[in-house]
């Protein structure tokens, strides 16, 4: 059975290259029918904030990731919180000296040291101790940290189903520490482990984590287990030279949608970011998760880097938001309608049909609306359109005309409106543009709105509609 994991570590917010990392660690178990489990990695407890395993939990929910098992839901490889699995992985660290391929360090300070890159762990005397001497010290109480002991000669090969093979020379690996002075593994051990305990089959993560991958494997082949299928994904760029970095400014998938994405553009988005399918499929960009699961195939994901094109997102977003329903499009747009127009008795329901063709995310609603409000100031040079044949002399003497019918209509309907002003214009002879245009730019102050002449009107309403007419023929 496929299992795989995703496994953040809580950082209060989710980078487009994570939400990556989850899409295909779920669509993978997905595609075979496997399982899905979230794992919290929060040994590193300097970076823990407040709130932050909230945001894994909001960010999977809201993309339609959901997991099988979890800290939430529990399981039977738990728990799913890698602090609360910390007395798990000494014993494994153990096993591994018996095997001889770790070894108990007393080195005073290793550790900062390891940090600064000061020290030369090349010729560490500690590794040739026996397991006499070391039992003897450990049991005096002298601090020690365990380490991984590399081969000194020889080779390491590794796969990874995206990079392929990959060798190193063990020579140029470092005897990392696997479990720290306080008890506590570090972070790549503690990994090695739960993946094995939680019966991993596929483990999709950033490309930043290859060059550890060779430890990995040898610490696989020390334990005698089976080494999971490792996808190594290209990192997201924010342009040719550099990563995509939230310190940097470069938006999170919270700053995505309240930059006003859906959550299901930014899905398909993401997910090609890296991956395309492949044969008949291979030109196709639209595609909802279920059918993500579907088609993807591992074979599919690059090994060069993505862009994330922002432009490319708002191409995304456009067409979904156009496909919405009206009922769903309303629903999203209601909170930015109400942002935007405020004044009491405007149908937001019939401003959304109007903007639904014309926006490609939420925020562009606004802009759009925001003279249901308030008459922006004008110059009557507005009046003047080549195309409808308008100028401002016309355009005053057809606002003259209009002002007296509609003051007469009793009915003040999207239909009523409209038979009104198009009886005017043929009584006249005029051609509808010769109405419409200055009655569309009377009541807004725009040249381009959102719906006609009637439609502004009709949801204006008869008394607003006629104090910016009479506004407009000062
Ligand atoms: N906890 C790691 C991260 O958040 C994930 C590493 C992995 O998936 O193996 O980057």
């Amino acid at each position: 059975e496929v299992r795989t994991r995703f496994a953040p570590s809580p950082t209060g917010y989710m980078h487009v290259g994570n939400l990556r990392t989850a899409l295909y660690t779920w669509l993978i178990a997905r595609h075979n029918g496997g399982k899905f489990l979230l794992r919290i990695e929060d040994t590193d407890q300097g970076r823990l904030v407040e709130g932050a395993v909230d945001v894994i939990y909001n960010t999977l929910r809201k993309c339609g990731l959901d997991w099988d098992e979890g800290p939430d839901l529990g399981g039977p490889v738990g728990p799913y919180v890698q602090t609360e699995r910390r007395g798990f992985y000494g014993k494994y660290a153990e096993l591994l000296v018996e095997r001889g391929h770790a070894y108990y360090c007393f080195c005073e300070k290793t550790e900062s040291e390891e940090d600064s890159g000061e020290f030369d762990r090349g010729d560490d005397p500690c590794r040739s101790l026996s397991m006499e001497e070391a039992r003897a010290k450990v049991e005096a109480g002298v601090p020690y940290v365990i380490r991984q002991k590399i081969p000194k000669e020889g080779s390491t090969t590794f796969h990874d189903v995206v990079f392929g093979d990959i060798t190193v020379e063990n020579s140029t690996l470092d005897d990392q520490i696997l479990m720290k002075s306080d008890g506590l593994p570090t972070y790549n051990f503690a990994n090695v482990i739960d993946d094995h305990l939680m019966g991993i089959t596929h483990v999709v993560r950033g490309s930043e984590y290859l060059s550890s991958a060779p430890k990995y494997n040898l610490l696989y082949e020390g334990f005698g287990w089976e080494v999971p299928a490792y996808i190594h994904c290209s990192p997201v760029m924010r342009d040719q030279h550099n990563k995509m970095s939230k310190r940097k400014g470069d938006p999170s998938y919270e700053d995505l949608l309240a930059m006003g994405f859906l959550s299901e553009a930014v899905v398909n988005y993401v997910t090609l970011l890296g991956w395309s399918p492949k044969g008949e499929e291979s030109e196709r960009e639209f595609f909802t998760l279920s059918e993500l699961a579907e088609s993807f195939d591992v074979a599919g994901i690059s090994k060069s880097p993505a862009i994330f094109d922002l432009e490319k997102l708002k191409y995304f977003n456009a067409k979904y938001l156009r496909a919405l329903s009206p009922e769903a499009f309303y629903e999203g747009a209601r909170p930015y309608l109400e942002q935007a127009v405020k004044t009491p008795g405007i149908d937001l329901s019939l401003i959304a049909p109007l903007v639904q063709p014309r926006c490609d995310t939420w925020l562009d609603i606004a802009p759009q609306v925001d003279f249901f409000d308030a008459l922006p100031a004008y110059s009557n040079e507005l009046y003047c359109h080549k195309k409808m044949k308008t100028n401002e002399e016309n355009s005053l003497e057809a606002l003259q005309m209009v002002l007296p019918v509609l003051e007469g209509l009793s009915d003040w309907t999207y239909d009523a409106i409209h038979d009104a002003l198009i009886d005017l214009a043929a009584s006249h002879e005029l051609k509808n543009g010769r109405i419409m245009w200055p009655v569309r730019t009377a009541v807004s102050g725009k040249a381009v709105t959102p719906g006609g002449a009637v439609e502004l009107c009709h949801i204006l309403g008869k008394e607003e509609t006629l104090r910016r007419i009479r506004l407009g023929m000062e």
